[in-house]
């Protein structure tokens, strides 16, 4: 890495303050961006120490009433087998999953109107009784049912911007539109709510300068929780199609994000490993302090399926969470014992 990257490396890890201009310098350099990686693992060790947070999905229904066209849960998509499991079995899964150690249950689905307020919120209660972390991921949805969510006890919600370039934005996600996604991030903000953001690296017709922006908007928020996801082609979607890797530029976005917010969690994604073996390994050496292991019943994970090849799709709950220790432990950290809230909010949580 040149001078000016040298320089600007060193005014994020002082300052944790970076401009449009010099993310972007950062996100340009093609060279090795070895150093980046290393200093984004010192600020995570500075800050937030040697533990991972395990969050447990539960992926309880892949119907979605959108169509974003490059994902595999689109309305459209005729190749997909539908599923929803049903309140109780989901309350079941969180209680295995409280069994297996974890401290959070991430309950995650497209945007299904099926699980109507009531349905969710009698959900959610339940949950809480075991003494959990609840953090929501079922899309965008009306003040009112996100502060019912939150009444309900849910402590996080995640909501990933996907983009914020509206063309591309109105290009990819067709009925959507970025202000209403943009005010659902505010909404949830503002209900109190630790609030997960995050893009897709490699979208088609995406630019460095739009991911850039994309960074600067996440500080704003700002967000307590990242998580960053490289695109990876679905070829049951109408997107175009490309074989290019981007997990060493999702690395690189993960790695200016805890630059910039060196507290709050971000995830080692799955989607990071589908395409790159050691992917969640390589992130948590890279500024990523949790793992979200999947605790859907197998019958079902197999069809939960936004992109091909999917890490673990056969794998049994139990399987998945002694796998990803022995993972952890392999690079000498360790499974945090809390429910992991964002450092700031620890008192808040319920
Ligand atoms: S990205 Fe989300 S909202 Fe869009 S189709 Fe997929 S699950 Fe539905």
């Amino acid at each position: 890495m040149g001078n000016d990257i040298d320089s600007i490396l060193n005014k994020a890890v002082k300052y944790h303050n970076l401009d449009e201009k010099e993310i972007l310098c950062i996100l340009e350099e093609k060279k090795e961006s070895k150093r980046l990686f290393s200093v984004a693992d010192e600020i995570r060790k500075k800050y937030l120490g040697d533990g991972i947070h395990l969050r447990a999905i539960i992926e309880f229904s892949n119907y979605c009433k959108q169509n974003c066209l490059y994902c595999g849960l689109r309305k459209g998509n005729k190749y997909l087998t539908r599923y929803r499991i049903e309140p109780q079995e989901i309350i079941e899964s969180a209680r295995k999953a409280k069994n297996y150690g974890y401290k959070t249950v991430v309950l995650q689905s497209g945007e299904d109107s099926y699980y109507s307020v009531d349905k969710m919120t009698k959900i959610i209660s339940t949950i809480k009784d075991l003494d959990i972390a609840v953090t929501l991921s079922i899309g965008e949805k009306t003040f009112e049912e996100y502060k019912a969510y939150r009444d309900a006890g849910t402590d996080r919600y995640l909501l990933k911007i996907e983009t914020t370039n509206e063309i591309l934005y109105n290009k990819l996600d067709p009925k959507m539109s970025l202000t209403n996604r943009m005010q659902c991030l505010e909404n949830i903000k503002k209900l109190g709510y630790e609030t997960g953001s995050g893009i897709i690296v490699g979208l088609p017709g995406q630019t460095l300068k739009s991911i850039a922006k994309d960074i600067m908007y996440l500080k704003s928020i700002p967000i307590d929780m990242a998580g960053i996801g490289p695109f990876i082609y679905n070829p049951s979607t109408p997107i175009e199609s490309t074989k290019e890797n981007f997990f060493e530029l999702s690395l690189k976005v993960m790695a200016i994000i805890r630059l910039l917010m060196p507290d709050i969690n971000i995830a080692a994604t799955t989607a990071m490993e589908t395409v790159n073996s050691r992917g969640r390994l390589i992130a948590l050496q890279s500024g990523a302090n949790v793992v979200m292991p999947n605790t859907t019943e197998v019958i079902y994970r197999k069809h939960y399926k936004i992109y091909p090849g999917k890490i673990c799709i056969n794998d049994s709950p139990s399987h998945c969470r002694s796998c990803i220790e022995n993972k952890i432990k392999s690079i000498n950290r360790y499974i945090s014992m809390g429910k992991g809230s964002h450092i700031k909010q620890k008192r808040g949580i319920k």
